[in-house]
């Protein structure tokens, strides 16, 4: 596969589609790491119709398909994937609408703009999350959390594609959140509802601005070359393990752990995805062998 996109293949099994297929998209524009190889094919539909076409033909044809999203969470492998790579990019994807106490809003709107709306709207319940990159759709699918609160809690229901291009909606009780993890997988989110409580618009504009500060301070700055690798276990963090378990300067060829913000690495330009792979697994290894804790990757690797 070439670095070189090329759009709308003849002979691809997407000709006929109104959609329009790269082929050979560099990943890593997608990502924050940077970092990986390209897509055997991608397309940004412009409507839930298209989004459709696209995934019931993957179905059909044998061929994988991925979402990404705000590419924050994702190690794209250097040698690329063999899949159809989606990105929900187009504005009906991305509406935020408030309706009372309830915020409905696209899987491709950015999960900071989600948490602005409500809180201009005098809605509280989400305005911890203010600092988690990424969208709407990787948040509800790794139930983004900061603060004590996760996305997962406020949700009443969620609008989902399945592999034959249906649609469905799926209320709270029928779908699970755990600590990173949602049953959200095997699925295209699309759309969420959230139910929130009223509150003063501008106490929550006060608290929402403190939580980004915050949120800031604890995140890597200067780049935006980095993934967060672990799940921080019950009762403790990741970052206090890894830096307990003297892990502050590995590296392994271009990649490093943050110093400051120990759950964090940094990739430099260019660098093999391996490279972060191998550096996350021996970081993992440091704190089984010197702490005897398993710390769980937060991290996607495709
Ligand atoms: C600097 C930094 C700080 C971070 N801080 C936090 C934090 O405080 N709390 C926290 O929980 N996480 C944090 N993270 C991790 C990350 O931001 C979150 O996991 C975020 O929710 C990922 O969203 P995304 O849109 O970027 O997902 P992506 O990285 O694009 O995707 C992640 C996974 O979700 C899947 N996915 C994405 N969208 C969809 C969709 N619509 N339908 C189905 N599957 C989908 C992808 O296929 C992939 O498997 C941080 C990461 C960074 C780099």
């Amino acid at each position: 596969m070439t670095d070189q996109p090329t759009s709308s293949p003849a002979g691809s099994p997407f000709d006929d589609l109104p959609v329009t297929v790269q082929l050979a998209e560099p990943l890593a524009k997608h990502t924050w790491l940077g970092v990986g190889g390209v897509s055997q094919y991608f397309c940004e539909p412009g409507s839930v119709d298209a989004l459709s076409t696209v995934v019931s033909r993957c179905n059909e044809t044998g061929v994988k398909l991925r979402v990404i999203g705000g590419g924050s969470n994702v190690l794209v492998p250097s040698e690329g994937v063999e899949s159809m790579v989606v990105r929900l990019s187009a504005p009906p994807f991305c509406g935020v609408e408030v309706d009372g106490q309830s915020v409905s809003v696209g899987a491709g709107a950015k999960l900071v703009h989600l948490v602005s709306a409500a809180v201009q709207a005098g809605l509280s319940g989400l305005e911890d999350l203010v600092g988690v990159p990424g969208t709407v759709g990787g948040g509800l699918v790794g139930n983004a959390a900061a603060h004590g609160c996760n996305l997962g809690q406020r949700v009443y229901s969620v609008t989902v594609m399945l592999p034959d291009g249906s649609t469905e909606d799926r209320v709270r009780d029928d779908i699970a959140f755990a600590s990173g993890w949602s049953s959200l997988d095997g699925v295209i989110v699309l759309a969420a509802r959230f139910d929130l409580d009223e509150d003063d618009p501008e106490r929550l504009t006060k608290r929402m601005q403190r939580q980004w500060i915050v949120e800031r301070s604890e995140q890597p700055s200067g780049t935006r070359s980095v993934a967060m690798m672990f799940k921080d276990p019950v009762g403790t963090t990741a970052e206090s393990l890894i830096a307990q378990a003297g892990c502050r300067d590995l590296c392994i060829g271009g990649a490093s752990i943050y110093p400051s913000c120990t759950n964090y690495v940094v990739a430099e330009a260019g660098c093999p995805s391996s490279d972060v792979q191998e550096l996350v697994e021996k970081v993992r290894g440091v704190v089984r062998e010197k702490l005897g804790v398993e710390l769980a990757p937060r991290i996607c690797v495709w």
